[in-house]
């Protein structure tokens, strides 16, 4: 968790290359200074790494499986591995880093816990560790995303967290994000601040990756115990902010033997103007206290995105893949909406396995490239359909 690897580890200046930094409001330095100062000496605490795993193992379920799709690697000829992250608890892996998250916020000495989310998934892991150590969950979600989002938003009241709606802009996760800082801003000392992938203000970037890392820990062994050697030759994941691609490439950065391949949502497709393509359409500027790519109009404002797919619906990505982008070092790639729905019964039918929407995305790039027979192909499967039955009898295609 705690290992200095790479040109691909976040400088000492919060910069991953061009990308990162922390342009925050004057008001918000000293709760991101306070965090920059004090997380890599928590996480690298004994004690601190010890009720990390701890939790991991008992609450969380870890490890999760690395399962040898055969059914899936016949069709697609070569041998895929599924890395299971829809069998941790709450079904993504989100809770690694909302575990990590409020483990660090109880080492620092805060009592509430503050959260953005989009779809809700994040308010959902963030409610859910809030619950299981006892502090005081606000969740700050658009209104709009309120009222698209009902089953997650009465699954952070369940859970006792408040959710509250945030009314300005388009109603969506950038105006729950500000409204979050603002809360944020407003109390300072007794309070954190939980974000749900690795964008924002450095450090969180660093830090959810770290948290995240976890998963290509696991997957070094498992491939070794099912393989004889602990890397894969490809690895791929979806990329929403990019945390669940985080932590399957983490330990594989410097490892040139490992392709890296990040699948975007490119929506109703990428020209459509109905699509969450950053690379495709981005360019560099600023979003969520970091200098990354997002989608913007030529003035600079972000453009709002668009997937079918609730945890990829978002404007940019995290400044370590603006990195991996501009370096090479990862390719990246899209598919639509119907493409990835696709996937999504391919891996029903032959698997017995109900993807997430998100992490159909990731399976769908398989049909399109091209592999040899012998390769190994981990798939990084991010979370689990259950959320997404509605989304699915919808759109009604099996
Ligand atoms: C939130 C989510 C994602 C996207 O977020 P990343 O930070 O890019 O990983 C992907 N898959 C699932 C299941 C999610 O819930």
């Amino acid at each position: 968790m705690i290992d200095q690897n790479t040109d691909y580890n976040v400088a000492p200046n919060g910069f991953y290359g061009h990308f990162g930094g922390s342009y925050i409001p004057e008001m918000l330095y000293p709760n991101v200074e306070e965090l920059r100062q004090n997380y890599m000496e928590i996480l690298s605490d004994k004690s601190f790494q010890d009720s990390f795993y701890k939790l991991l193992k008992d609450y969380v379920g870890r490890p999760t499986p690395l399962y040898l799709a055969e059914r899936l690697s016949e069709r697609i000829g070569a041998k895929i591995y599924l890395k299971r992250e829809d069998l941790s608890h709450t079904g993504a892996h989100k809770i690694n880093n909302t575990i990590g998250q409020i483990l660090l916020a109880r080492r620092l000495g805060k009592t509430r816990i503050i959260a953005e989310t989009g779809a809700g998934q994040h308010g959902v892991a963030t409610a859910t560790v809030c619950a299981l150590m006892g502090m005081e969950c606000t969740v700050y979600m658009g209104s709009l995303d309120i009222s698209r989002q009902r089953p997650n938003v009465e699954r952070m009241k369940i859970l006792g967290a408040e959710v509250r709606a945030a009314e300005s802009g388009n109603k969506t996760l950038k105006d729950a994000t500000n409204e979050a800082m603002r809360h944020w801003i407003n109390n300072p000392v007794d309070t954190h601040y939980i974000i749900g992938s690795v964008v924002g203000p450095h450090p969180y970037p660093d830090m959810v990756a770290r948290f995240q890392s976890v998963i290509s820990e696991e997957m070094k062994w498992q491939l070794m115990e099912s393989e004889d050697r602990d890397y894969p030759d490809t690895i791929v994941a979806c990329l929403g902010g990019g945390s669940n691609a985080a932590g399957a490439f983490y330990h594989y950065f410097d490892d040139a033997r490992v392709k890296l391949i990040t699948v975007e949502a490119s929506g109703k497709g990428v020209d459509s103007g109905y699509s969450a393509a950053t690379t495709a359409l981005g360019k560099p500027g600023i979003l969520h206290g970091s200098k990354t790519l997002l989608m913007q109009t030529d003035d600079g404002q972000v453009v709002e995105p668009y997937s079918i797919s609730a945890g990829l619906d978002y404007p940019g990505i995290g400044p370590l893949h603006a990195h991996l982008h501009e370096s090479g070092r990862a390719s990246f790639h899209n598919v639509t909406d119907n493409e990835a729905m696709q996937a999504c019964i391919t891996l029903s039918r032959l698997e017995g396995i109900i993807p997430a929407i998100e992490s159909a995305h990731a399976l769908a790039i398989l049909e399109k490239l091209e592999f040899s027979k012998e390769e190994v192909v981990v798939v990084n499967l991010s979370g689990r359909g259950d959320k997404d039955l509605e989304t699915i009898i919808n759109w009604g295609g099996y």
